[in-house]
């Protein structure tokens, strides 16, 4: 780490979806790139696909809306966001800001197949419905591969057998095939769902008092290990041979591994001569730890310097920020960037805090909840009155202007040369809105371009560096 360039061009503080994605759109401006990154938050915990906008999102299937429709085109969701939502990331950067989704997309999808992983995106616009490990259905616009059944582009009639191994705790394909079997027989299309119970084949960690995996990370994890994935192959091959009525789709927990993904795919497939796909997941995440490390991955083949550490502290002077602090496992130095991108997340993440005040602990920039500064002030004023009500409180985060800069209450930029994006910026609802992977995305390329721009690099190349 004694090379470490102490003076890069742009710093990015988070290495989820939208500071790795800054990092890499900056770089390709040309900039000289560093990221750090501290492990964990919204990318890594999430079910690893990523939503951008659904029309239908909420609505309840009735005559208007079959259960298994996978609505109109996603750009028509993000629109309808955009509109019915001002404060929103998608109002925010306005019509021009928005058209840059698809090359958002574009770039998530070019990163994670660099480092290893593959994105899936349909070609006519619309989103893919998916099945989750909760036993519902939801619409995301990037799937990844493993991940690809799209229960609105099955054959008539399709059995889909729910993969029951008895090596994982804490999940019973039984009720998932039982939610899902109502929710198709609210649709037109004929979809039935099976369950597949796949004997005891890994070793038990009985040391720590476990016999089985507690979730399907862990387990995800044991199919890294190739001789534990030989033995899960072969319980999975006897399985499919006693099965009384054989399906056409397979559908597994979320345990396609992590780190040896692809490898674990194809042993799998082989085994079973056949496509085999997994639900969306819960945390803890195979397929969210898995789109974070190729992310990371990928932002390190294209040239990004990635630090793994923490940015503790931040020098500002005036409306500059001259210097942050980065303490990783191998070094600490004060870092002197010409702009830096936050997209250090929200609450989970450790982007946002709430101790005594709210607050976004490295630059100190004040948190609001649709406009409204959350301070010290009592929580019960930004929570609805009712569990599923709108919950401002949940839409917390840095207030930006339309070029992602952190802005004061009267809307002024707090600093010349700080960027925000992701879910770190208010005015959204990651849970709610069915567009946080998009939005991540979209402001990560914003905010890397919008870095490099401060930078002194323009579109076309260095340009004559500002002061
Ligand atoms: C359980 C769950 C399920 C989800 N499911 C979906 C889904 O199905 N589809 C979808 O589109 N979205 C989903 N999301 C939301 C989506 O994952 C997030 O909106 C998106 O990942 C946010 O990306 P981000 O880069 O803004 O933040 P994050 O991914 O949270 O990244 C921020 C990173 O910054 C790091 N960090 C913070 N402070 C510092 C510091 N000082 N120094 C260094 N690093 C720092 C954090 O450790 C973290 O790694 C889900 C989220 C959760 C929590």
């Amino acid at each position: 780490m004694s090379e470490l360039d102490l003076s890069p061009d742009v710093l990015v503080v988070g290495g989820g979806i939208a500071g790795a994605l800054a990092a890499v759109r900056a770089k390709e401006k040309g900039a000289r790139v560093i990221l750090v990154h501290r492990p964990g938050g919204g990318t890594a915990a999430s079910s690893g696909a990523l939503d951008c906008g659904d029309e239908l999102y909420g609505l309840t299937p009735g005559p208007g809306v079959d259960a298994l429709d996978r609505g109109g085109r996603w750009r028509r969701g993000v629109e309808l966001l955009a509109a019915r939502q001002p404060r929103h990331p998608f109002s925010r950067v306005g019509d021009k800001g928005r058209e840059r989704l698809r090359e958002a997309l574009a770039l998530c999808k070019q990163v994670a197949q660099r480092g290893g992983l593959e994105l899936v995106e349909r070609d006519d616009g619309q989103n893919h419905l998916v099945a989750t490990q909760l036993g519902t259905v939801k619409r995301a616009a990037l799937v990844q591969k493993s991940q690809q059944l799209d229960l609105a582009a099955l054959e008539p009639d399709a059995t889909v057998a729910i993969v029951d191994p008895l090596d994982l705790a804490n999940f019973g394909a039984r009720p998932v095939a039982h939610l899902l079997g109502f929710i198709a027989s609210m649709s037109a299309r004929k979809v039935t769902f099976t369950t597949l119970g796949v004997e005891r084949a890994l070793p038990s960690n009985a040391l720590a008092g476990s016999t089985v995996h507690d979730d399907a990370l862990a387990m995800a994890r044991a199919l890294d290990d190739e001789g534990k994935r030989a033995a899960f192959c072969e319980a999975l091959r006897n399985a499919l041979r006693r099965a009384a009525r054989p399906a056409h789709h397979l559908l597994m927990p979320p345990i396609l591994g992590v780190d040896k993904h692809v490898a674990v795919v194809n042993d799998i497939e082989r085994a079973v001569g056949r496509p085999v796909k997994e639900l969306l997941a819960l945390p803890p995440s195979a397929p969210g730890a898995r789109l974070a490390r190729a992310l990371l991955k990928g932002a390190k083949e294209r040239g990004v310097v990635v630090v793994e550490g923490a940015a503790r502290a931040a020098n500002v002077q005036g409306r500059r920020v001259a210097s942050v602090t980065v303490e990783g496992q191998q070094l600490t130095a004060e870092l002197t960037p010409r702009s830096v991108v936050l997209a250090s997340g929200r609450f989970l993440s450790g982007g946002v805090v709430r101790d005594q005040v709210a607050r976004e602990p490295l630059f100190s920039l004040p948190v609001t909840a649709d406009g409204r500064p959350l301070d010290d002030g009592f929580i019960g004023l930004f929570t609805g009155e009712v569990p599923e009500a709108e919950h401002a409180i949940f839409r917390a985060g840095v207030a930006v202007d339309a070029n992602l800069a952190p802005i004061d209450r009267r809307g002024a930029a707090l600093f010349e040369n700080l960027v925000c994006a992701g879910s770190v910026v208010e005015g959204w609802d990651p849970a709610r809105d069915g567009a946080a992977g998009g939005v991540a995305a979209l402001t990560g390329l914003l905010a890397g371009e919008g870095a490099a721009l401060i930078a002194g690099f323009s579109r076309s190349g260095p340009v004559a560096r500002a002061g």
